[in-house]
């Protein structure tokens, strides 16, 4: 009997009144590891409806006790880390440490939750008129939610929830129907807490779920991280329903290479951000543009290096690379690969039909690699979600900058380069949210907003650090006159 997954309301695991269940899937091995509820409406009015009578006590909770559930959350986290690893490579494909660096991440968040009470505090100024004070504080608002993605089942929810309840609200996760097994064992974690019943929520589904979410008139926010399309509908249906939205899109993100760049640990850094996750990471580089001089020594180490990887079952420690998510992912990456090829590339590297030993009906993609890809080509242009790394050759580092910029993604660009002017040059010009010098991944850590520019992101206040404060809390002005 496969288990049907199931939702978790009121501080009790509930089934879903749901007609319909998607499989859940191990893309390496294709077990099928359980069915996930496409819950429906009434589902998540039974999650707001805990959530809100919830609220009252919760808000009321000193902001230091609620601090100390972190503290206990943390500790549990870290006793069942290799569990959670285990989950996330089993339902999601990466490999172990991949994994391990995710729920690494998820574990950042929640120690940056711990800060909330310093963090959250308000300002005051005496006597701003005669005998006036003026004072403004930060209030919980009410009932919070997440709509997550597949690539990091872990990781994505806890950039959300940890600093959206210890600032007094409570929450409700609806994550990837795709993934949905790395947050039943964190919510398993979180029953542990015996927070008040209600506090937090998990309701499992797909669009149905998520649109239940976006209208219902008992939620103030909506956290989504996503595909652009989707991140779009997000933003438009929340505003239309007046809630606070925060959506985070795709990527295509563009790694800039100088003649001057270290070429050795360039090409390592490049290797990990295209190849890492499968290039399922909304920060996987994906066009690497070679300036100059640069483009020979990088195309023939880049591809040396890629056809060494060791494409594998994600469980195995020797594993480089482990799959990506579905059969229909592998179709979709394979036929973008094809569409490279008759739009006038070179495959470098062809990834196509890899199979691995004991896992031949696993979706993986071998790395691949596409040589003259120019700006117009659509493998330049949209998000590929794959482990396929485009080489673009330009002559100077301004047409890099100008490439770069024309793209309608904004999530993240590197520059490799051992000067300081292209290096200042590059961060004050390029339109992307996350800059990296020297770095492949430029991943902003808990303490500090994440978010993309352009195509890549949807609102104005970004997930993680000061932004979430923000975006968790209202500030409600007092003005005292004492006679
Ligand atoms: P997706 O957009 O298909 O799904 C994301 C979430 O939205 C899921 O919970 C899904 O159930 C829900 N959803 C799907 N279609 C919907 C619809 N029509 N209406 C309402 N809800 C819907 O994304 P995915 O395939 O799970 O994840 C991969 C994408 O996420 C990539 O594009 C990647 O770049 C992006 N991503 C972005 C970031 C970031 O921080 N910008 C981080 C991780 C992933």
């Amino acid at each position: 009997m496969v288990k049907k997954l199931r939702n978790y309301i009121g501080g009790s695991w509930v089934d879903s009144t749901a007609t319909n269940f998607t499989p859940v899937v191990n893309p390496a091995t294709c077990e099928l590891l359980a069915e996930c509820p496409d819950s429906p409406r009434a589902d998540v009015d039974k999650a707001v409806k805990a959530a809100q009578e919830a609220y009252e006590e919760w808000r009321r909770t000193p902001v230091l006790s609620r601090a100390q559930y972190m503290y206990r959350f943390k500790n549990l986290l870290e006793e069942r880390f290799e569990d959670l690893v285990e989950v996330v490579v089993k339902e999601n494909g990466k490999t172990r440490d991949e994994a391990r660096g995710e729920v690494r991440r998820g574990i950042e968040s929640v120690d940056y939750a711990v800060s909330v009470p310093t963090v959250m505090r308000g300002y005051k100024v005496e006597d701003i008129s005669s005998g006036i004070d003026e004072t403004a504080e930060r209030q919980p608002m009410g009932v919070f939610a997440a709509i997550t993605p597949f690539n990091f089942p872990m990781m994505v929810p806890l950039w959300f929830l940890p600093t959206a309840i210890t600032c007094g609200n409570t929450y409700i996760v609806k994550p990837s129907p795709q993934t949905p097994l790395s947050m039943e064992l964190v919510y398993e974690l979180l029953d542990e807490l015996d927070l008040p019943e209600g506090v937090v929520n998990l309701v499992l589904g797909g669009k149905e779920a998520s649109l239940a979410v976006m209208e219902h008139p008992g939620i103030v926010g909506v956290s989504f991280v996503g595909s652009t399309p989707v991140a779009k509908i997000v933003y438009e249906t929340c505003a239309k329903h007046g809630k606070r939205v925060q959506a985070q899109g795709g990527a295509k993100n563009y790694i800039a290479v100088m003649p001057d760049a270290n070429m050795e640990a360039s090409v390592a850094n490049i290797m990990g951000s295209a190849y890492g996750c499968a290039g399922q990471r909304c920060l996987a580089g994906s066009v690497v543009v070679a300036v100059g001089d640069a483009y020979e020594p990088l195309k023939n180490e880049l591809v040396k290096r890629a056809s060494g990887l060791r494409v594998g079952y994600g469980l195995s420690e020797t594993t480089q690379m482990g799959t990506v998510i579905s059969a229909s992912a592998k179709e979709r990456i394979e036929s973008m690969i094809q569409m490279g090829v008759e739009e006038g590339a070179q495959p470098l590297l062809d990834g196509r039909g890899v199979k691995v030993e004991g896992f031949e009906n696993g979706t993986f993609v071998g790395p691949t690699i596409l040589d003259g890809v120019t700006p117009e080509m659509k493998v330049a242009r949209e998000e590929i979600f794959g482990p396929v790394l485009s080489i673009m050759h330009v002559p100077d580092f301004d047409t890099a900058v100008e490439v770069i910029n024309k793209s309608r993604y904004g999530n993240a660009a590197s520059l490799f380069t051992s000067t300081g002017k292209y290096a200042r040059e590059f961060k004050y010009r390029v339109n992307a949210g996350n800059i990296g010098i020297n770095v492949g991944v430029a991943a902003a850590t808990a303490s500090f907003p994440f978010g993309g520019q352009k195509e890549s992101f949807f609102g104005d206040l970004h997930g993680q650090g000061p932004d979430a404060i923000e975006f968790f809390t209202d500030r409600k002005i007092l003005i005292e006159r004492w006679l």
